[in-house]
């Protein structure tokens, strides 16, 4: 497989640390809120990432954190009058219930920063330590000219970021670019006791202390938004690598923006849409969709019209799976022949492409197309005529290619007998119309679909026959 490293910007084959298994760390949500499709993007993206490994037989070891002590958690929790970790507790919740409804998958641990205060404590000393970090009045900051190599994840000299820092120049810090790890307590902060006194965690060392706690001081695969690459990602990799000297992450990746009129989706531009409203109206398929359709490294710029779109190009997948499941309860063969079996190595064609795109830096845009010509050749292929064990492998086929995708896993069968039901009300009504014609052609609609209608006392009732 071939994926981009942020790091070396270039396209490169996968090679795992260890045969067959995949360590991939992927920041997290701030949980002071309910997220917005923006960040859904991202999440929808390494979810389908974490996937298509495990589709291709790799273990994956997949870590997703939880911010859940900042600026942004304490102004929340003075808002509504609770303490911080009443807000995190809240919006974790909150976070599984919209990540549950996308069909994201579970991580396999989903860290809290609070959890782990006493390994960044020590962490951070181990900085001290070796002369990497320094300690001002209680907070402490990373000695960033310390660490050759600052930058080489946004490819700038150590001289451009100096001179970018100056405006805000802090007197407590040896130098503008220099970043907190420990931040000494202000009032009404929650704290934690430290060799430094009473205080916090920064948040870049979160992430670097989870990610070695959880998957070692090497990990295969770091990822997040656009957003994040610098300074959070830069600051990770100094801090992982002055304490261990040894790569942090082997490969980095990161998602492009979802936007709306060509500006980031986020919550101070208040231009958002939460996953929560979404999901009201539209199905996770839909939205799965819209995220997939672009490549990840693209931009896509968001809209109600591309989610109109996207909802009707998911209609035509469903349309294929519901033709046939219906054929699967219609047919009169049984058993594939020869014939409908070498068809059937035919369709092998698009799993191949399928395969090709996905392993090519995970291009989900062209895998969709490659499902969409797939339907096209079964929809004009298969039929009344064929086999159920034909229909079954095809519709096995559609089932595996979506699976990656967190896409097309669902049946139409509940909503076939919704269709049934409403044809009924729709029969009675042309009845009491007089519209005898109408209700009759309804009757054979259905007769045609082997559904027959019986009147009784208590009311329409109907069956399947074969
Ligand atoms: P936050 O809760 O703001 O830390 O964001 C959680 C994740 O969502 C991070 O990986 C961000 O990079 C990502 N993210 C935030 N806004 C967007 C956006 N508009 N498009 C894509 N990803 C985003
Ligand atoms: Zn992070």
């Amino acid at each position: 497989m071939i994926l981009y490293n942020s790091l070396t910007r270039k396209k490169e084959e996968f090679v795992p640390l260890t045969p067959g298994e995949v360590k991939m760390y992927v920041c997290g949500p701030t949980v002071y809120n309910y997220f917005h499709i923006g960040n859904g993007r991202t999440f929808i993206v390494f979810d389908t990432i974490r996937r298509y490994f495990e589709y291709r037989g790799y273990k994956v070891n997949f870590v997703q954190n939880f911010t859940d002590i900042d600026d942004k958690m304490i102004k929340k929790a003075n808002e509504e009058g609770t303490t911080v970790a009443c807000v995190g507790d809240k919006y974790i919740d909150e976070y599984y219930k919209d990540a549950d409804g996308l069909n994201i998958k579970r991580a396999s641990t989903n860290p809290r920063a609070t959890e782990f205060v006493q390994d960044i404590i020590d962490f951070i000393s181990g900085l001290i330590e070796k002369g990497y970090a320094y300690e001002v009045a209680g907070d402490v900051y990373f000695r960033t000219k310390k660490f050759d190599g600052y930058g080489k994840l946004i490819k700038q000299s150590i001289e451009d970021l100096q001179s970018g820092a100056r405006i805000n120049i802090d007197e407590r810090k040896e130098d503008p670019i220099d970043f907190a790890l420990w931040k000494a307590q202000k009032p009404g902060e929650p704290a934690w006791e430290s060799p430094w006194g009473l205080g916090r965690p920064g948040w870049h060392i979160e992430c670097s202390c989870m990610a070695k706690k959880l998957l070692g001081e090497t990990i295969d695969i770091h990822a997040g938004g656009m957003d994040l690459a610098f300074p959070h990602h830069e600051n990770e990799i100094a801090q992982s690598e002055a304490l261990t000297g040894k790569t942090f992450a082997n490969y980095w990746m990161h998602s492009a923006y979802l936007n709306v009129n060509n500006e980031k989706m986020s919550k101070s531009l208040n231009n958002f849409l939460t996953a929560r409203e979404a999901l009201k109206n539209y199905d996770a398929d839909v939205i799965r969709f819209l995220m997939l359709s672009a490549h990840y490294r693209v931009q896509l710029n968001f809209s109600g019209e591309l989610l109109d779109s996207a909802k009707a190009s998911v209609e035509r997948l469903y349309n294929a799976v519901a033709n046939l499941e219906n054929l699967i309860d219609e047919v009169k063969k049984d058993k594939m022949d020869e014939k409908e079996e070498e068809y059937l190595k035919s369709l092998d064609v698009y799993r191949q492409k399928y395969i090709d795109k996905m392993d090519d830096d995970f291009n989900t845009a062209d895998a969709i197309t490659a499902i969409f010509d797939l339907i096209r050749d079964i929809n004009s292929n298969i039929n009344i005529e064929s086999s159920k064990e034909l229909c079954e492998k095809a519709l096995e086929l559609i089932r595996e290619l979506g699976g990656p995708l967190g896409m097309l896993q669902k049946s139409t069968k509940g909503s076939l007998e919704e269709e049934i039901e409403r044809l009924i009300e729709e029969r009675q009504q042309a009845r009491k119309d007089r519209n005898f014609a109408l209700a009759d052609k309804i009757r054979d609609d259905l007769k045609a679909r082997n559904i027959i209608l019986e009147d009784t006392p208590q009311g329409v009732r109907w069956k399947k026959v074969n």
